[in-house]
């Protein structure tokens, strides 16, 4: 049997996409590793934007929390700067085994054919067209479009061919811990610090005795990562030092990668699409996935129908996908804010990026301009603003910058 679409993975981007094209009535068959959708990280916090793809309501079994104000703080010093909702728009917690569950029954009930414990080797290539995947060990499955959602080392992306060039990894961890106490529900915490490295920590509760515990950190470079003390290690300290967690359980671990330097340069060809982290969908600064995974998989889906309506399947016709994508508003924000993240990278090999937080959370940055830069969306009088009263900074970190590229080569 040939499919009209095989998607590689379910993660948000891979079960979006499959509950999508599903709907459209495309045969869709979905081949993912694990033995279940559930039971994985998904990724958590999300704004409107996220549930409004979803088509889920704020009050659902979907959302596991809300929160009416985000905290910055600094786990050296204490200083911190408090962010409310009008400034960020509403933030919830996903319930990620809920949400998962919603879109994979949503493609079943469309006819989609999910496949567990199928891990995908390669594509096969017939007259330089992709027409379907190798997988387990001799399997086989064939389709006229294969959708690699198969995430950061995505098999797909690399059989079919693509390159990953200047890929700069967030590597994160997640706690879920019970038995928590004194926890406000209401308000989610992010940390920087010295043991942090380049990246935060982060504190969502699910309710006064559960909280998600996490920290996401990018390698500037191997002799800085090197002197960091390990992922699990910073947790498990900052459990020891706050009350709140001393005598938490740990109730699950979780982990994974998230691709922070923007959009892959080519992530369409015949018969072929990447979608999620495997094309590096994701908004760069935060290592934020969720919302751009449902975004990205909802315009793939609709050029599936279309390429199955006109029987096309040409690079030309695929890379339509790819042209709609990149014209959009998502991403280009993801595309300048991960140039923002190579410019902070490079000038954390030289410099200190926890001077540069400091001064964010000194309270000398406002929240509105802290969300319109980590949102990529900052215009000119935002720049202005910048320019004038963080000139200094703005100096330390235009020079470190080029003096990381004058190091590096590039
Ligand atoms: C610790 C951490 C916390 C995060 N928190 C947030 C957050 O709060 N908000 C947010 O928006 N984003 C968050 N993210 C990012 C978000 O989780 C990712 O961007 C998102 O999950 C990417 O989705 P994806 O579908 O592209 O890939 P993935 O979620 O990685 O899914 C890929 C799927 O493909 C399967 N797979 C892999 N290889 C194969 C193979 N060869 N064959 C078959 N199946 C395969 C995997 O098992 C998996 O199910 C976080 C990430 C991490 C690591």
């Amino acid at each position: 049997m040939v499919y009209d679409v095989i998607v590689a993975g379910t993660g948000p981007a891979g079960l979006m996409t499959a509950e999508r094209t599903s709907k459209y009535g495309l045969k869709t068959l979905v081949l993912e590793k694990r033995k279940e959708v559930t039971h994985s990280l998904m990724g958590e916090l999300v704004t409107d934007k996220a549930l409004n793809f979803l088509r889920v309501k704020p009050e659902s079994e979907y959302i596991g929390n809300k929160y009416t104000s985000i905290v910055g703080e600094s786990l050296d010093t204490g200083s911190h700067i408090v962010v409310d909702r009008q400034h960020l728009g509403n933030s919830y917690l996903l319930d990620e085994d809920n949400c998962q569950e919603l879109m994979r029954d949503r493609a079943l009930s469309d006819g989609a054919e999910f496949r567990f414990e199928s891990r995908v080797k390669s594509v096969i290539k017939e007259d330089n067209s992709v027409v379907g995947v190798k997988y387990n060990q001799d399997d086989e499955a064939r389709a006229n479009l294969t959708v690699g959602a198969d995430g950061s080392f995505s098999r797909v992306s690399e059989t079919a061919g693509f390159t990953h060039p200047k890929w700069l990894l967030s590597y994160g961890y997640r706690f879920k811990l019970t038995n928590c106490t004194g926890i406000d529900p209401n308000v989610a915490y992010f940390y920087v610090g010295k043991d942090v490295g380049l990246g935060y920590l982060w504190l969502y509760p699910r309710s006064e005795t559960e909280i998600n515990l996490g920290i996401g950190r990018v390698p500037s470079s191997k002799a800085n990562w090197d002197k960091l003390p390990p992922m699990q290690d910073v947790l498990r300290k900052y459990m020891k030092t706050h009350p709140e967690t001393q005598n938490a359980k740990i109730a699950s671990v979780n982990g994974g990668v998230v691709p922070c330097a923007g959009i892959i340069p080519k992530f369409t060809d015949a018969g072929v699409a990447l979608c999620g982290n495997a094309a590096g969908q994701v908004s760069s600064i935060v290592g934020g996935g969720v919302t751009t995974c449902f975004h990205a998989g909802q315009v793939l889906a609709k050029h599936a129908k279309r390429m199955v309506d006109s029987g096309d399947f040409s690079q030309t016709s695929v890379e339509l996908y790819e042209k709609e994508y990149r014209k959009s508003k998502l991403a280009s924000n993801i595309t300048n804010t991960g140039k923002g993240m190579w410019a902070v990278s490079k000038f954390a090999m030289h410099n200190d990026p926890i001077a540069a937080a400091e001064i964010v959370l000194g309270g000398k940055l406002d929240a509105q301009i802290l969300n319109e830069l980590i949102q990529g969306h900052a215009g000119i009088s935002t720049y202005m603003t910048l320019i004038s009263e963080f000139l200094p900074m703005v100096m330390k970190l235009g020079v470190g910058y080029l003096k990381s590229i004058a190091i590096s080569g590039l």
